[in-house]
């Protein structure tokens, strides 16, 4: 970490910390804050975790989960006046600013110290201390990591594992990513060996599905599937009309590009879908084709090579063709990424 001496004489007495996660925050997001609100509070910190907006219903079970204060109309002079007052903002699974949203005008205002703990390339925002590796497979990798490097690792117990599995779990894709390593099955043992119930956690993230989301992934992959073979790309287009038509929740459209990705031959997946009045873009790829580049480059994103997300400044028909467009270009960088 860069400035642990920092870190560590700031927490030498109590701290007042503001804990935050992604505008939309996912189970890594989440799960890496909550774990590590649980470690400082053991510690004798007082600790939020705040969030841009708020989070899947498919997230609630998640320990802690009921004490997040998400920046709506009703608490935002609260919620204001907690990060002017902290001593320290953990930004957590995120190093851009426009990933705070509302949030942040006053975390911009705000004058405590500034930590971040990530695994996404080229961190734009500033710190004081930063801990980063865009090797790690998840931010809660990452936090595991940044508790056994204070030496504290007898603090985790089961509801801070619980946490650090969820995002690790997900972030993998069920250790299935390349960025699962020797060290990520070993930290999954310890958590396991702690008392974990590594089931439970999978169940209750992947097997909580509503009866409409169901409905709608069938209706998704029967009906808004494009192939285009000869780009090694497919995608999704989802209308704000047919989200609704399926009772659409928070989080409901998660994972849909992997399905794309997961065709044979297959290099580069997206979502292109309006939700909130935006045009909302997610991208996977295999290889070298890397989409957080693609998604820097034409849709104000970031993220990931091969993980990435962006939005639109279009509507909805003039963003897919404009995403054409862009694929006629790309032709050969995505050839290449199936070889
Ligand atoms: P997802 O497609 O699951 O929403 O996001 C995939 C990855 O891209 C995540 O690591 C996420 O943080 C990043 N990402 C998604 N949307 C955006 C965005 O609008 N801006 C930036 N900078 N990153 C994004
Ligand atoms: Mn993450």
């Amino acid at each position: 970490m860069q400035n642990i001496e920092l870190f560590q004489e700031i927490t030498h007495s109590p701290c007042k910390v503001a804990i935050i996660p992604h505008h939309h925050p996912d189970a890594d997001a989440l799960g890496s804050c909550l774990a590590l609100s649980h470690f400082l509070n053991k510690e004798g910190h007082q600790t939020r975790v705040i969030s841009p907006s708020s989070f899947p219903g498919f997230l609630t079970w998640m320990p802690g989960s009921e004490s997040v204060w998400i920046y709506e109309a009703e608490n935002v002079k609260l919620i204001d006046q907690f990060i002017l007052e902290a001593d320290i903002l953990f930004c957590l699974d995120f190093s851009a600013y426009n990933r705070l949203m509302e949030l942040e005008p006053v975390f911009r205002k705000a004058s405590g110290h500034v930590g971040l703990i990530d695994h996404h390339l080229n961190p734009e925002m500033e710190s004081d201390f930063k801990f980063w590796n865009i090797k790690a497979s998840s931010t809660c990798e990452l936090v595991y990591d940044f508790i056994e490097m204070l030496g504290k690792k007898s603090f985790i117990d089961i509801q801070i594992g619980e946490c650090l599995y969820a995002g690790i779990v997900t972030d993998t894709s069920s250790f299935k990513h390349p960025t699962t390593t020797k060290r990520v099955h070993l930290i999954a043992a310890e958590l396991i060996d702690l008392g974990v119930n590594t089931n439970r956690v999978q169940r209750l993230i992947y097997d909580n599905s509503t009866e409409s989301r169901l409905r709608f992934l069938g209706y998704a992959l029967q009906e808004k599937l494009t192939v285009l073979s000869e780009y090694h790309t497919a995608y999704f287009k989802i209308t704000a009309g047919e989200l609704e038509q399926f009772h659409n929740q928070l989080g409901d459209t998660e994972g849909l590009v992997n399905y794309a990705l997961s065709i044979k031959d297959i290099a580069f997946a997206a979502t292109i879908i309006e939700k909130s009045g935006r045009v909302k873009l997610s991208f996977r790829s295999v290889g070298d084709f890397a989409v957080n580049d693609f998604a820097h480059s034409h849709f104000s994103g970031g993220g990931h090579k091969n993980a990435s997300g962006g939005i639109s400044a279009l509507d909805i028909e003039e963003t897919e063709k404009l995403f054409l467009k862009l694929l006629r270009e790309y032709k050969d960088k995505l050839e290449q990424a199936i070889k």
